[in-house]
């Protein structure tokens, strides 16, 4: 079946964990006229009447009708021309919203809804599937009937040990429950046990891999108390934080020994990971072998190289910085240093992984914001030194439930402090209107000779299609929908996303959206007719990329305005004020990266969040950014209500495995399943005992071998 292929289903296991992504759940729907007033019902109704309206310009109302036995309600959308083509007259729909009572209807405005096959069955709890235009949702449920009333009751691949241990159903009756829940708790028990099986089968395979990595080339035994460290140590220009200090040691006491080290290292921005990589790459150096430190922007690998560069100069380092930009003649110089093996450290960009970049004896690999890499691309670098060992930074603070998830090889140190205290920066979130108060702020900042940023999610502005030119990455991975799902009680989450539709669409928008290239004309002709303002998005060449962060470095520079470009490490002290604008479409998390540009200096920092949404979510979700600096926290808001998957698509290994775990609420799980799996794998660690024969089997059946070998 091709329409199954799409769907990335290709055998019957597949087919059977091809999970229900939603349920309607048809024992809760309320008659129209029961509905309570002022509360969130469920309702099931035919639409007699849709009208649209244009009260203003740039607004744009969808009213429906919708009728049931017992009454009639009324439903509106803001400017989303879009539900005109599934809500149409005579569709069958559940509408989910809070009732309200005015000009004598019952009224919902901007419910969540749901459209019904016109066959549909409704009773009980209904799986309904992601499908595509190959396949409806009732053929769908006739298939995956045929499948489980085809397999015979398994064999289960997790130990019975285990199962009683934990109290976890068979595989056979969760697929049955979670495919056709008799009831919630049915539901819950089935997603617990599969839930389960995900995590361990991942944590295996990780947890193999690793001691499949380490057989087969030993590592580096690296001199941890050699003279350059010694050197650096002393070159730098403060003491380390007690985080700073732990973390290295750490690190240090990896690479000392003979297995290969696979780090991750975490800490917020400006808690000051750079230089603890420095200390393992002076190690490096003492060991007589040669390290790689790679960045994801050529600007990020340029400020190693200028902060580093002079520490590791004064040290007695040799290094050498390589990007895609660096000469040709250059180039050829620094290869043939690194294959005569003069130098000791590499900074870079991606040009690190260029085949012919070859290093004598490459032992140890560095790779900052290691989330901004493919899997393909952070192992190409590595395979470039047999056995070499690996520290992954990263600034997007991870809990410890997702670290374990999916690196679960991974060994994690946290700096959970900040090295430069004092300085604070306060975050405000304003409402359009309210512009006025950022540019306020941001007049002063530059009376002051100070610097600001403009954020903007988009390059410049769609033409006429709804979704031209968005910046690449303004919404990246973490971004992503994010602004769709707000906090909310853990207990009633399940039963919430029983009915709930997160609509593929964007959210309504007061007005347009902020775009930058359009953004600097303005302030330009404008708002700082007679500032500096300069413009900074991906579309621009790398060199002149580098022309505008060096302008604005050195001041000539005093608004620059740009995309998500500047999100990443990007250092320039004399920048105190931020404004992001249309807020609500980025992610915490991204947000919280992002005003970290700013109060890097002596001042304190201020930052808008400039929003024009009406909804309610997501402008408690930003209202969180005012109250909390603390990147974990910000982090598990983001990662509340999404599943790993979504969260980082097929770029993680074995990401794409996990469909029903979510790190935030089933912490607990995968820290139980993380030591079970550690515990099992120590007691048999080629899975040769009779009772995990049928796990193997499934290990091999899940996993591509040749994941298994990376
Ligand atoms: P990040 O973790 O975001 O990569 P950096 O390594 O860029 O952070 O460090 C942020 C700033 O803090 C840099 O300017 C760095 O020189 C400074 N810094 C790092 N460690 C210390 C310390 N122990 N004391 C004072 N300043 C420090
Ligand atoms: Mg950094």
């Amino acid at each position: 079946m091709r329409g199954l292929q799409k769907l990335g289903v290709t055998t019957i296991r597949e087919l059977l964990c091809h999970y229900p992504f939603r349920y309607n759940d048809f024992s809760r729907i309320v008659p129209i006229s029961h509905t309570p007033l002022g509360e969130r019902s469920s309702v099931l109704g035919t639409v007699v009447e849709v009208k649209v309206k244009r009260p203003r310009p740039r607004l744009m109302v969808i009213e429906v009708s919708l009728a049931d036995d017992t009454g009639l309600l009324i439903a509106s959308w803001f400017n989303q021309p879009w539900l005109q083509k599934t809500l149409v007259k005579g569709s069958r729909v559940i509408l989910q919203g809070k009732v309200e009572h005015s000009f004598g209807f019952r009224r919902m405005n901007s419910p969540l809804h749901t459209s019904l096959a016109d066959d549909a069955d409704a009773g009980g709890i209904m799986p309904v599937y992601r499908a595509n235009a190959a396949i409806t949702q009732g053929w769908m449920v006739r298939v995956i009937d045929d499948a489980l009333a085809r397999i015979p009751a398994p064999l289960d691949p997790l130990p019975p040990r285990l199962r009683i241990k934990h109290d976890l159903m068979s595989r056979h009756a969760a697929w049955r429950a979670i495919h056709h829940p008799p009831d919630i708790p049915t539901l819950r028990q089935a997603r617990r046990r599969l839930a389960f099986e995900e995590v361990f089968f991942l944590q295996l395979f990780m947890l193999l891999r690793r001691m499949r990595r380490a057989a087969a080339a030993p590592a580096c035994v690296h001199r941890v108390d050699g003279p350059l460290l010694e050197a650096l140590r002393r070159s730098l220009p403060f003491t380390l934080t007690a985080d700073q200090h732990r973390a290295s040691e750490e690190i240090l006491a990896d690479m000392a020994a003979p297995a290969p080290m696979s780090r991750l290292l975490l800490g917020d921005v400006g808690s000051g990971k750079t230089v603890v990589a420095a200390l393992a790459l002076a190690a490096v150096a003492d060991s007589g072998s040669q390290a790689a430190m790679m960045a994801p922007t050529e600007v990020l690998a340029e400020q190693y190289a200028g902060k580093l560069g002079p520490l590791f100069d004064a040290a007695g380092i040799s290094w050498a910085l390589l990007t895609s930009s660096t000469k040709a003649r250059d180039r050829q110089n620094i290869l043939e240093a690194l294959a005569a093996g003069s130098i000791s450290v590499l900074f870079g960009t991606h040009a690190l992984i260029e085949p012919d970049v070859l290093f004598a004896r490459l032992s140890l690999t560095v790779i900052d914001e290691q989330h901004r890499f493919g899997v393909e691309q952070r192992e190409a670098l590595r395979a470039k030194g047999e056995g070499s060992d690996l520290l992954s930074m990263t600034a997007t603070p991870i809990p410890r439930s997702l670290a374990l998830t999916i690196y679960g090889d991974m060994d994690t140190s946290f700096i959970r402090s900040k090295p430069i205290a004092g300085t604070i920066t306060t975050t405000r979130v304003i409402g359009k209107a309210d512009r006025r108060l950022a540019y306020e702020a941001i007049r002063q900042a530059l009376e002051r000779g100070e610097q600001a940023y403009i954020v903007c999610p988009l390059i410049s502005l769609p033409q006429s299609s709804p979704e031209a030119a968005p910046e690449r990455d303004a919404r990246s991975q973490e971004g992503q929908g994010a602004n769709r799902f707000g906090p909310s009680e853990e207990d009633e989450l399940l039963e919430q996303e029983l009915i709930t539709e997160f609509s593929e669409e964007p959210d309504e928008e007061e007005g347009h959206i902020q775009a930058a290239e359009q953004e600097v004309r303005f302030l330009r002709a404008k708002v700082f007719c007679e500032r500096n303002i300069g413009l900074m998005t991906s579309r621009l060449k790398s060199a002149e990329k580098r022309q505008v962060m060096e302008d604005f470095r050195a001041g000539r520079i005093d608004i620059l305005v740009s995309t998500t470009v500047v999100e990443v490490g990007v250092d320039v002290p004399n920048a105190t004020v931020m404004v992001v604008e249309d807020a609500d479409r980025f992610g915490l998390s991204q947000l919280h990266q992002l005003r970290g540009r700013v109060g890097r200096g002596e001042r304190n920092g201020e930052v808008f969040l400039v929003s024009g949404t009406r909804n309610e979510e997501a402008r408690r979700r930003l209202g969180i950014m005012e109250r909390s600096s603390d990147g974990f926290e910000l982090a598990e808001f983001d990662l509340r209500l999404r599943r790993e998957g979504d969260i980082l698509g097929s770029r993680q290994h074995g990401a794409a495995t996990l469909k029903l775990v979510n790190v935030i609420r089933d912490a607990d799980l995968i820290a139980q399943v993380h030591a079970e799996a550690k515990r099992l794998l120590a007691a048999d660690p080629l899975l040769e005992a009779t009772d995990h024969h049928h796990l193997a089997a499934e290990l091999t059946t899940i996993f591509n071998p040749e994941d298994a070998r990376a």
